[in-house]
């Protein structure tokens, strides 16, 4: 039996908002991850089944290999239409926001979403929602992910019946993505509770498991490959690592989204190596991943230095920059950062 997620108020006015909507919009981020899409595909089909007029649309297209879930091909892509994904926005009653905390992560939707009239509900898991921007906030950021708060909606709004084996593979989806197939953020053993909930519905693990975790291109192999046999450094003394790829690295291996997907984890696995920085060259700026175990804030540095921010062990940013500006000033980080956050460490490194 799962503790409650939601309150009774909070009950009463999502089926009240719902109950009053025709015409619903869901949303999730942009770059849209197997959470985002996992959770907004799983209440579209839901709201589908309530009768409801429901159009799923994505600022810009989810990875590949999410097309392993039913549904995808019907949602509308904003970076393809944006004139058509405007007007749904503009003329839905409610609009549903999953999987981001602040409306400037819907990117070009932004204003879209801003600008509507319709009832605005967030469902989400990161940390400091803007609250201001929703008339209700679901936000629980101790879950693991939004597909696992959605299930234990629904739930709570009595829909549990209304889950088929297409949404609980959808919520499976999200889940598995978020906690790198149960490999961390997975302690709470209530996720387990859904998981065989999920199971018992029909999904299917393995599949969902080839297609998000264990699927790649040549390419995609070989650039990886590349990126930790030619480019990380590991700086010992400070127990950090770095990898860079500029556009001529990412362009020699025919690079497309996605493909450097769980790059910056695996300096991680080298003992000793405490946090881990990807930076990749986009157009006109350098996107900076990162992440790290324990208590070393990966967020704060995110948002001290790289126009950023993002959950304690996992967090991202943008730099104004080349590459290797960028790159420098994270290595000129480093020996304050070991002071910092590792003094005890110091002497057996
Ligand atoms: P990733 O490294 O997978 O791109 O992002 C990891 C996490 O960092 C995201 O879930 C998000 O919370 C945060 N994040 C990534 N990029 C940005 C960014 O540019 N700004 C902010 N505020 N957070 C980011
Ligand atoms: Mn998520």
């Amino acid at each position: 039996m799962l503790s409650r997620t939601i309150d009774t108020k909070t009950e009463k006015q999502l089926t009240g908002l719902i109950d009053e909507a025709r015409r619903i919009v869901v949303t999730a981020h942009t770059m849209p991850d197997g959470d985002a899409v996992g959770s907004s595909l799983a209440l579209s089909a839901v709201l589908e089944k309530l009768g409801k007029e429901v159009k799923l649309v994505y600022p810009d297209p989810p990875l590949h290999n999410l097309n392993c879930l039913k549904g995808l091909k019907d949602s509308l892509i904003a970076s393809r239409y944006k004139a058509f994904a405007e007007k749904l926005f503009s003329e839905a009653d409610l609009i549903f926001c999953m999987d981001f905390n602040e409306p400037k992560r819907l990117g070009s939707l932004e204003a879209a979403l801003r600008n509507a009239k319709a009832k605005k509900v967030l469902i989400d898991h990161h940390l400091n929602p803007d609250v201001a921007a929703f008339n209700v906030t679901v936000s629980r950021p101790a879950m693991s992910s939004t597909s696992y708060l959605l299930f234990r909606v629904l739930c709570g709004l009595g829909w549990f019946s209304l889950i088929d084996t297409d949404i609980a593979d959808c919520i499976l989806a999200g889940m598995m993505t978020d906690t790198g197939n149960f490999s961390y953020n997975a302690s709470d053993p209530e996720i387990y509770t859904v998981v065989a909930e999920l199971m018992a519905k029909g999904a299917n693990k393995e599949r969902i498991y080839r297609a998000l975790f264990d699927t790649f291109s040549a390419d995609c192999l070989r650039l990886n490959g590349y990126a930790l046999s030619q480019k990380m450094e590991v700086f010992a003394d400070c127990h950090a690592s770095l990898i860079t790829l500029s556009r001529a690295e990412l362009n020699r291996f025919h690079y497309s989204t996605g493909d450097t997907e769980g790059l910056v984890n695996r300096p991680l696995a080298i003992p000793g190596v405490e946090y881990s920085a990807f930076l990749r060259e986009e157009d006109g700026y350098v996107k900076v991943s990162m992440r790290s175990l324990g208590d070393f804030p990966v967020n704060e540095i995110c948002k001290r230095h790289f126009n950023g921010g993002g959950h304690k062990n996992a967090a991202g940013g943008e730099f104004n920059g080349s590459l290797e500006e960028c790159a420098d000033l994270f290595r000129s980080l480093l020996p304050q950062l070991a002071k910092e956050f590792f003094p005890e460490k110091k002497a057996d490194t």
